[in-house]
Formats: structure tokens, sequence, C-alpha cells
């Protein structure tokens, strides 16, 4: 493991208890200021480090790659450098930010420059994202819609636990944390019409989701073994896939989502890579029946990632509607990657791959208003005395995660999006 996740490390600049940026996490984003274009940074408890000053003033001096990467408004071309060179980078900036080391800490001028108040930063999409595909893989989020819309005895379809079920979604309007997003319009068609309307989406939801980046690219024809994926993996980001119920149960047949999920998704700005994540591996869920050979894989797969999503009203106090945890899921990102790429197809560096809602086992980790409402009949309270069956416009809906052992906590930052009306 890196010296990097050593649980030990402190740094010079000031690290609150309950903040997601502990010299331990050290995530990668495209920030912007009034002064700044966009490059890249790392975030650091209250602050942004600005990586282009870093590598100006020679501290990436005995690490091997082109620094105008540094300078780009998205972290593609720095990430497909490879880990070599993004760990070796992570690695120098905890060394950089340790208490001990005066390199920095010391140099007044410099750290003014290099070192900006998270505040006074605007956060962009990290990543410019080729290709983006959705999974399916929390058995209890496919078994609770399985019971609401098919058949609670044979909730799960036959395929279900012998691949990971996903499709290719929209990479146009993924867009990053703080942007506000319209209530999508469209057809949808009442059980009791003979005809469809038109108009806004009535039933919008969440879905609680998250999602890998791939840093690594493959030939069209080639594929990943579940042993060589997480090579392929530079990092995580907490992903919200809005969901038009309405739109999409009239038309998902016969070939799934399309005009109820490419109106918008959102991501988390900041990518905490899988190294920072390797103290937080657990054991996968048991998977039964058995798995084809090149599905079956070793180690560790899972992370336990403490998830939560809050519903904020316009002028209202929020409440936290669902708490769950990425380590429920049933299959895992090595088993993604292989299964995507079995038959050949390519991934391209910045594609992002979404786990599917993270459903837990009780009514309270459900990861979307369908199942927390159960399509309807069980509306949640608000403290202002409203009620929740799905997201009203002006609704603010924030996810959160972090993982928390020996002492250190790290989190990914706010993944948050406001629903305005229909225009
Ligand atoms: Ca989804």
């Amino acid at each position: 493991m890196s010296k990097a996740n050593n649980p030990e490390l402190k740094s010079w600049v000031e690290v609150k208890a309950d903040s997601d940026f502990p010299i331990q996490n050290l995530p990668f984003g495209i920030f912007k200021t009034n002064q700044t274009p966009p490059r890249a940074g790392i975030a650091i408890g209250g602050f942004v480090l600005d990586l282009k000053i870093i590598a100006e003033a020679g501290f990436f001096n005995s690490i091997q790659f082109d620094k105008t990467v540094l300078s780009q408004p998205e972290l593609n071309s720095f990430i497909a450098c490879g880990k070599e060179v993004t760990n070796a980078v992570r690695e120098r900036i905890s060394d950089l930010l340790t208490a001990e080391n005066p390199e920095l800490r010391d140099n007044t001028a410099l750290k003014a420059k290099a070192l900006i108040l998270r505040s006074d930063t605007e956060m962009l999409m990290p990543v410019n994202v080729p290709n983006y595909t959705d999974f399916y893989s929390s058995k209890e989020h496919a078994t609770n819609v399985g019971i609401m819309f098919r058949d609670p005895a044979n909730a799960l379809l036959p395929n279900w636990k012998h691949l990971p079920v996903g499709y290719h979604g929209r990479a146009s309007s993924i867009v990053v944390s703080g942007t506000s997003i319209h209530r999508p319009k469209g057809q949808t068609k009442a059980d009791d019409a003979v005809t469809p309307s038109f108009g806004p989406c009535r039933l919008l939801d969440f879905e609680l989701e998250v999602a890998f980046i791939a840093g690594k690219a493959t030939e069209l024809g080639t594929s990943i073994s579940t042993s060589q994926a997480d090579d392929f993996i530079f990092g995580l980001v907490l992903f919200n896939d809005w969901s038009a119920r309405d739109i999409q149960k009239w038309e998902y047949v016969p070939l799934g989502p399309f005009l109820a999920k490419n109106f918008g998704s959102t991501s988390s700005p900041w990518i905490v890579t899988l190294e920072a994540l390797e103290p937080f591996r657990v054991d996968s869920p048991i998977q039964e029946p058995e798995v084809l050979p090149y599905l079956k894989f070793e180690g560790k797969k899972n992370f336990d990632i403490n998830l939560e999503v809050e519903i904020i009203p316009e002028d209202g106090m929020g409440k936290v509607v669902s708490h769950s945890n990425f380590k429920h899921m049933y299959w895992n990102m090595a088993q993604q990657l292989a299964h995507h790429t079995v038959n050949g197809c390519n991934i391209e560096v910045g594609d992002l791959y979404a786990s599917g809602t993270i459903s837990g086992p009780t009514a309270d980790s459900y990861g979307s208003m369908l199942e927390i409402s159960w399509q309807g009949k069980n509306p949640t309270q608000m403290p202002d005395g409203t009620e929740r069956k799905f997201i009203l416009d002006n609704d603010t809906v924030v996810m959160r995660g972090y993982c928390k052992k020996d002492g250190v906590r790290i989190g990914f930052g706010e993944c948050s999006g406001k629903i305005l009306p229909a225009l």
C-alpha cells in the first residue's frame, strides 16, 4: 500500500475532523477562479492545491511527464500519462503537504499562490467523458424494481445473476455537481389512457450511484480480465443518474432507457483515486449460482463507502432520505469491466462507468425515490410539513459519500443538483 495512505500522516494544512479531504485522500479535479482558467488541482482540507503552480516551482522535476497536461481544462491527458505518473504525483503531493516537510510549508509566497480557498473556486467536470455506461448491479435495487413492475416471486430476470446488466448512456449530458437541471418534458401514457400525452415529467427521481473513470485505453478487439481491471480504473466519483419514471415506463420497451435518462446526469467534481481507496476494500457478496470463468475474480473487489442522499426544498430544511453503502454491490467493478470488454469492445481514457442504483437491504437504504416511496404509495414527510413521493421543482438533491477506518475519513465531496421547472 502507498505510503500516502498511512493513517499516521498529518498535514501542515489545517484539515477539520469531518473534512472529506485529509492528506490520505488527495483527489484530482479541475477548478477555475476569477483569475485562473480551468486547470488541475488536488483537494486538501478547505483548499485546492494548484498543480500547475506546483509543477512550475519544480516540485515534479523528478517525475517524467509533460507538465502542460496540468494546465488543460480536463484531466484526460494527465490520466493518460498512466498510473506510474499519476500515483507519483499523488505521492509527491502527500510528501509536500506532510507536516514535517518545509519545502512548501515555509515558502510563504508560493504557498499563497498555490493554495486556494475552495470557496473561491468553481469546480468543473474533471474529465471529458467519451463514453458513459450505466450498470444495474445492486441485487436489492433490481429485486425491488422487479417486485414493483413484474412478479414478486421472480423479481430478478433470468440473466441477472449471470452477467452485470448494463446499457450505453449519454455522455454529452453529464454535468458537474452544482449544475441545475430543468425538469424534462416528454411522452407518457397513463395506464387507463388509450393514447399517450405530452408534458413535463411528473415522476422525477434520482438514482444514487458510484461511477469509475477509466484510466487507460484498450484497442478494439481486446478484452480486460478481472485480474487486470484495477489497472484500468483511475478513480471513483459519486453519480446521480436522474430518471424520469413516467417517461421511462412508456418508452423503455423493448430497447431500454432513452429520454428518461439522457436529459442529465450529475457527477461529483473530485476523482478519488483507486489508490486512496485501497484501505477500504472489503469482500464481495457470495455469488450464487457460480459465474462463468471470465467473471470469476480473486481478492477484495468491493469498497466500503458510506453513502447518503439529502433532499433540500427551496426554502426549507433538508432531509436525508437514504443511507446506503457501495459495499452492497453484487457485481463489482472488475466484473463490470471484464464483461464490458469480453466481446472486444474498446474503452477510452475518461470513460465513465456507473454502478447502477445502490440500494441496501433495508427501506432506509434504498437508492431512489421509486423504492423509498414504493411507487408513490409511501410518501416521505419533510421537515417543512410537505411530503415527497418524487422530486419537486426547486428541490436540490445532494449525495455524499465517505470511507472511515483507523481514524482516517476520506470523502468524495458533494454531488448536488437542483431541479428547475420545465422550460
Ligand atoms: Ca441508473
